[in-house]
């Protein structure tokens, strides 16, 4: 037995639950709504202390160059690893994050730890590798993202050249000329801009022709998704030799066999990311990796 006053808090978080949703006009409060909205309040009321207790950990996926099969790079990619609830993969809190704001500081902590990574290397006297890092769109809007970034990099000694910036293209959608901004600003202070997800998106050549990016990372559903009409291939060929012509480096996300390789090789294309090369891996194993190849000695 619910109480009016139940039914209609509940009538109203069914409401809201729809919003914004065009076409739908109608839902009901039921055990899949409410579960999902104890997940994300359990997920609100966790995330503070999850980043004050260090929770929040950053993982590495190699960048490979293709035609040698050199390490080119790495991508810092969060995870959870939560007490009760073990490894939670960003899918499961990012949507989240960016809808109640925290992802803004989130995003600052793993850029963070990504210079205090790079910021060792140096010290180890690695190569000097580049990490590309997630700018949310949350990011784009803040004024003061510049001065963030550069206070980080300065923080562990590091040109900004050293710290490549992922903007994903949908932050384009929404408010061309706030990003267009942005990216001039941060490329006049020298970071690498990459755009993320590209093609997967409404306006990607919009997004290409007006704001400077320096690399494009073509959205992993360029391979992995069903082709009906089999144009995928002639697609990806194109926006290969589209990024030569305009000098623009192409990377190729979600690599996952050997025949893809092969097929990015014939239309030389620059750069590969994916589970064929490796799966995103923590900062110790990263650096077991990188011992293998490059025969440096950690110390
Ligand atoms: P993304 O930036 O496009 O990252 C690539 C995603 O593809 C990663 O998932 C990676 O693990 C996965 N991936 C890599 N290679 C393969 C492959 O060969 N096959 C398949 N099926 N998947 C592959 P992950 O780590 O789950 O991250 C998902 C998304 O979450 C990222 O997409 C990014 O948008 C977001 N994200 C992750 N970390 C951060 C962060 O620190 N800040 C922000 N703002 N977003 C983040
Ligand atoms: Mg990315
Ligand atoms: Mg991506």
């Amino acid at each position: 037995n619910v109480s009016v006053e139940q039914m209609c808090d509940r009538a109203l978080l069914a409401a809201n639950s729809i919003k914004g949703q065009y076409g739908k006009y109608c839902a009901a409060y039921d055990d899949q709504l409410r579960s999902r909205l104890l997940r994300e309040q359990a997920i609100t009321d966790g995330m503070e202390v999850a980043l004050a207790e260090g929770q929040f950990e950053v993982y590495l996926q190699p960048k490979y160059r293709i035609k040698d099969d050199r390490l080119a790079g790495a991508e810092a990619l969060v995870r959870w690893n939560h007490p009760e609830w073990g490894m939670q993969s960003p899918a499961y809190f990012i949507p989240l994050f960016e809808k109640n704001g925290f992802i803004t500081k989130l995003d600052q902590y793993v850029w963070d730890r990504a210079c205090a990574v790079l910021r060792e290397w140096e010290d180890k006297g690695y190569p000097p590798l580049s990490v590309s890092v997630n700018v949310s769109r949350a990011d784009i809007y803040n004024a003061d993202i510049a001065d963030i970034l550069l206070n980080t990099i300065r923080r562990h000694r590091l040109p900004p050249s050293r710290l490549h910036l992922e903007i994903t293209e949908s932050a384009y959608t929404e408010n061309p000329a706030q990003i267009i901004h942005t990216i001039g600003r941060l490329r006049e202070l020298g970071f690498v801009i990459e755009m993320d997800d590209f093609g997967s998106g409404y306006s990607s050549l919009n997004m290409l022709k007006e704001a400077p990016v320096d690399q494009i990372k073509l959205d992993m559903r360029f391979l992995s998704e069903p082709d009906p009409y089999g144009r995928a291939e002639t697609i990806l060929q194109m926006v290969i030799a589209m990024g030569k012509a305009l000098s623009i480096p192409v990377l190729a996300e979600g690599v996952e066999t050997k025949g893809q390789v092969e097929m990015l090789k014939s239309y030389s294309c620059c750069l590969a990311q994916g589970y064929y090369y490796a799966r995103p891996l923590t900062v110790e194993k990263f650096e077991e990796m990188m011992d293998k190849q490059t025969g440096l000695s950690g110390s």
